[in-house]
């Protein structure tokens, strides 16, 4: 357990569903960066139930994150993800956000911490979404730039109510009603916003505004976070590499030539009475981003 130099953080933040994945998959293209995935769930089903990394291989048997487990904690073992998740379940809390200090967060941030700087890249990008955990990160002295990925709540909910199978093992991922989503969505992006104010560097941005135009709006983003510019998209048109994201939605797997659309498919499918429920349980913040009650 060498010390290196801890790298720079960028942390994608946001409800499930809102282009998190897809936005990870972008800014891990750029030079001296890597994306590591929901690093939040790394440990129970990466460490703990193997599951594949973005790579394809099982995560026991990626050279990449045995690398990573190695130069951090000496290898993965159950004990140590047994106790990151401990750790998590008492003090990584939506509802600690507003007083998060805990004795034990020092511990919980140092896992994190190691095993970014284990990446061995000058720039990582933690696609966690929690609020929760970035509060962690900035309260345990990480150098955090979160980057609060919004999406206009119908879509989001139509999105959480489809059916989609995870292509780690086959099962339907969980599904929620778009009166569930409507009150997570709220809740998660409040989060993000207490956040901001509490003086941690937060980045807006919006999934539509980055599929309106993704070069911009790409270009603006990593100005803002410091970063290259992308050198990789034409047009609509972006080449992705393998990554080793750790866990993530099924979009981490994808490969080679991806055309960049907005899926507004929520327009057409999103019952009237859904849309309605949605709409009045996501005000004001809905309106807030500039999503109007509106069809829009
Ligand atoms: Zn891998």
């Amino acid at each position: 357990m060498t010390d290196r130099a801890t790298p720079r953080v960028v942390y994608l933040g946001g409800l499930g569903r809102s282009g998190t994945t897809l936005l990870e998959r972008l800014l891990g293209e750029l030079p001296g960066v890597v994306a590591l995935g929901e690093v939040v769930h790394l440990w129970e089903r990466g460490v703990l139930a193997g599951e594949p990394c973005g790579c394809g291989a099982a995560f026991p048997a990626c050279p990449f994150w045995r690398r990573v487990g190695e130069r951090a904690f000496g290898g993965w073992t159950r004990p140590l993800a047994e106790r990151v998740l401990a750790l998590r379940g008492r003090i990584d809390r939506t509802r600690r956000i507003p007083r998060i200090g805990h004795p034990d967060l020092a511990e919980y941030t140092r896992s994190y911490l190691r095993l970014y700087s284990a990446a061995g890249a000058p720039v990582v990008i933690d696609s966690s979404k929690h609020a929760s955990l970035a509060c962690c990160l900035v309260a345990g002295g990480a150098d955090v730039h979160v980057v609060h990925v919004v999406r206009d709540p119908r879509a989001v909910a139509h999105s959480w109510s489809r059916t989609v199978h995870r292509p780690e093992d086959g099962r339907p991922m969980t599904r929620w009603s778009p009166a569930r989503t409507a009150v997570h969505w709220s809740a998660q992006n409040a989060a993000l916003e207490l956040l901001a104010r509490r003086g941690a560097r937060v980045t807006r941005i919006r999934y539509e505004d980055l599929l309106a135009d993704p070069g911009p709006a790409l270009a603006s983003l990593t100005g803002r976070l410091g970063l290259p510019e992308p050198g990789f998209l034409d047009g609509r048109t972006a080449w992705l590499t393998a990554s080793h994201t750790a866990s993530g939605n099924p979009m981490r797997f994808r490969v080679g030539q991806v055309e960049l659309r907005r899926d507004d498919s929520w327009h057409s499918a999103l019952p009237g009475r859904d849309r309605r429920l949605v709409n009045a349980l996501t005000w004001p913040l809905r309106a807030r981003y500039g999503y109007g009650s509106v069809a829009a």
